[in-house]
């Protein structure tokens, strides 16, 4: 079942990322955990490109993905289009994501 299913269909009682002011939360991915944020893109001062898709993007609603497992540091955040992170298990990522 497609994730995104998974998740609309059954809550959790406790979202640690509201819990911790919407900073970030937790996702599978890649046979780890990520942290997820999703950031405005309001002040579009810097242009990313997006792992998944290869485009770039900037001043718009994304998310910013790190790895949770501890090994990386922020140099592992990626920048990527919302829709493009919720539908990588499907529509495999074009570029490196880590
Ligand atoms: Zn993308």
């Amino acid at each position: 079942m497609p994730r995104a299913n998974r998740r609309a269909a059954t809550p959790r009682p406790l979202d640690l990322g509201r819990a911790l002011g919407g900073a970030a939360r937790r996702e599978p991915y890649a046979g780890g955990e990520w942290f997820v944020r999703q950031v405005s893109g309001a002040d579009g001062a810097r242009t990313y490109r997006c792992p998944g898709c290869q485009q770039e993007l900037s001043g718009i609603p994304h998310v910013v993905v790190w790895p949770a497992d501890g090994l990386g540091d922020l140099t592992d955040r990626r920048h990527w289009h919302t829709p493009c992170w919720r539908e990588r298990a499907t529509r495999p990522p074009l570029g490196s994501y880590r």
